[in-house]
């Protein structure tokens, strides 16, 4: 195997946003030595779930590094005027953009910073080894004294769907879903949040073909929309979530679950213009295949009749038990984070909560038993940092907040701010 030389100051795992916000911050100081790693041979975000119409649902001014470097190069805005896009992206009045256009932004960005990272380099396993860690890529070993490990989080599937797993029967984030065939099928879709809606939608204009019927339940109450009143926001401060991460452990989690559809609602215009294609549909045009919307129903089981699946759920309204049946089930229901396997090695130096969930510092550093090392996650502490740890939302601050641990000083100065018009903390004396 390869071994690389050099012993890197920084080595990071995965190279989704979250990565490249902290490289973007970075790789302009030129004060530490970064080294990134990706198993994918270029950058790509979600690309099994790129439809065109998903726009993104955070504001693109919360890019990789605009709220706390507003004159970082690598800002959505340099995107635009670096393309020769800037008036043309204004003119468009758009408020929102594609998550098409987030990617494109994100390639661009990963091109500009490619002296530090290496793609097709999948990361097996993880080492500390007196004073720094071992990285043990498929193909080369590298040394870092510092980690940040962001390789995103796991597909979150339901217990009664996990021996059933295959081209039939798959989570929406998976390959099946890019050579998916519909044609004739009976198609049930499990779970309505955004990605869920997305690929409905998508299947009633015949993306994967025509199905004879689609389905989609949730166990929500309807199709919600995503919480973006400006008082609810105020949870996506950095002032929230630094003192969120001190509040008792039973708090956090039940107020986490209350601000659900801040973060896993659906995006209210896109679903006007869902309803508004349902009412055109059905009052004229007459060219969707069956379709069903069924709220308050789980799934609790899963059987295989000869060449169709059987799917027992519970309405959850009127307590009555009801059998769908389905030839192709595709499961929009969601993720979870749990540290990456490649991580097993270091179990016994890392301490977690009785719930086995990773301790995180303020600061996103794990705590553990690492000596003069460190190790940082990003997306492994909605536990710990609250609502926003997942979103793209506060995702430069808290590369910055990094940063400025792994600097060891204040290089970001933007990362305190005392403004909240919400005072969750203090009775405001
Ligand atoms: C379809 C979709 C749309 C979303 N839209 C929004 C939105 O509009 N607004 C918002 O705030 N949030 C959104 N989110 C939530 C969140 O912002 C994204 O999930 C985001 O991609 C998380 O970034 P990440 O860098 O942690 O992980 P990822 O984007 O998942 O990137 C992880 C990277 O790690 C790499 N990797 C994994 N394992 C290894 C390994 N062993 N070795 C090397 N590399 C590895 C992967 O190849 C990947 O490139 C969305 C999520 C999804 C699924």
């Amino acid at each position: 195997m390869k071994k690389e030389n050099d012993i890197y100051d920084l080595v990071g795992v995965g190279i989704g946003p979250f990565n490249l916000s902290l490289i973007a911050l970075l790789a302009p100081l030129k004060s530490i030595s970064l080294k990134f790693l990706d198993g994918k041979s270029e950058f790509s975000w979600h690309p099994e779930l790129m439809f065109g119409d998903a726009t993104m649902q955070t504001s693109y001014l919360k890019d990789l590094v605009t709220p706390v470097m507003p004159t970082n190069p690598y800002s959505f805005l340099n995107y635009l005027v670096s393309n020769g896009q800037f008036y043309h992206f204004l003119n468009t009045g758009r408020q929102s953009i594609t998550r098409f256009e987030f990617e494109a932004y994100c390639k661009w960005v990963s091109r500009e910073v490619s002296d530090f990272t290496e793609f097709d380099s999948k990361v097996l396993g993880v080492e500390h080894v007196g004073d720094k860690f071992k990285v043990i890529s498929e193909n080369c070993e590298y040394e870092g004294r510092k980690l940040c490990v962001a390789s995103g989080p796991r597909p979150n599937i339901p217990a009664c769907a996990r021996s059933h797993l295959g081209h039939k029967v798959f989570h929406a984030k998976s390959k099946e879903i890019k050579d998916l065939s519909v044609d004739g099928k009976r198609v049930l879709i499990v779970g309505g949040g955004q990605t869920g809606v997305e690929i409905f939608r998508n299947m009633l204009k015949d993306k994967w073909g025509r199905s004879q019927s689609v389905k989609l339940i949730t166990g929500r109450e309807n199709l919600m929309p995503l919480d973006e009143g400006p008082f609810t926001n105020e949870v996506f401060t950095p002032e929230f979530v630094s003192n969120f991460h001190s509040l008792s452990q039973k708090n956090k989690d039940s107020f986490t679950e209350s601000l659900l559809l801040t973060s896993d609602g659906n995006t209210p215009s896109y679903l006007q213009e869902l309803y508004n294609e349902l009412y055109l549909d059905k009052f004229y045009h007459k060219a969707f295949p069956a379709y069903d919307i069924l709220p308050m129903r789980w799934l609790e089981a899963l059987d295989r009749d000869s060449d169709h699946y059987v799917c027992r759920v519970k309405n959850r309204l009127n307590e009555r038990d009801e059998d769908i049946e389905a030839d192709i089930i595709i499961l929009a229901t969601g993720f979870k984070t749990k540290l990456p396997d490649f991580l097993d090695g270091l179990h016994d130096k890392i301490s977690f909560d009785e719930l086995g969930r990773p301790n995180m510092a303020r600061d996103y550093k794990l705590v553990g038993d690492f000596g003069e090392n460190e190790i940082y996650t990003m997306n492994y502490s909605r536990h710990g940092h609250g609502i926003a740890d997942p979103q793209t939302s506060l995702m430069s601050w808290r590369s910055a907040v990094i940063a400025n641990a792994l600097l060891g000083h204040e290089q970001f100065k933007n990362t305190t701010y005392k403004s909240s018009f919400i005072n969750f903390f203090t009775n405001g004396n």
